[in-house]
């Protein structure tokens, strides 16, 4: 049995891997920590973000 649809209660889904090559760290929203593996924060979802992250809201720094 599995569930392929369920949905979260925020708004912006979040997950700890990268869709394709959409992720946090190439993100406009994203704030990077110490280091380029460190996680960091993210303009619009709260919480500490991993750079291979990825939600909803991606937008491509270019
Ligand atoms: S908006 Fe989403 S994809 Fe972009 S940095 Fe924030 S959590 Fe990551």
């Amino acid at each position: 049995m599995q569930s392929t649809n369920h949905n979260h209660p925020v708004s912006s889904a979040t997950q700890d891997k990268p869709n394709g090559s959409e992720k946090c760290s190439n993100c406009i929203q994203f704030i990077p920590g110490d280091t380029s593996d460190a996680n960091g924060e993210c303009k619009v979802v709260a919480g500490s973000i991993s750079p291979q992250g990825w939600c909803t809201a991606f937008s491509p720094k270019s």
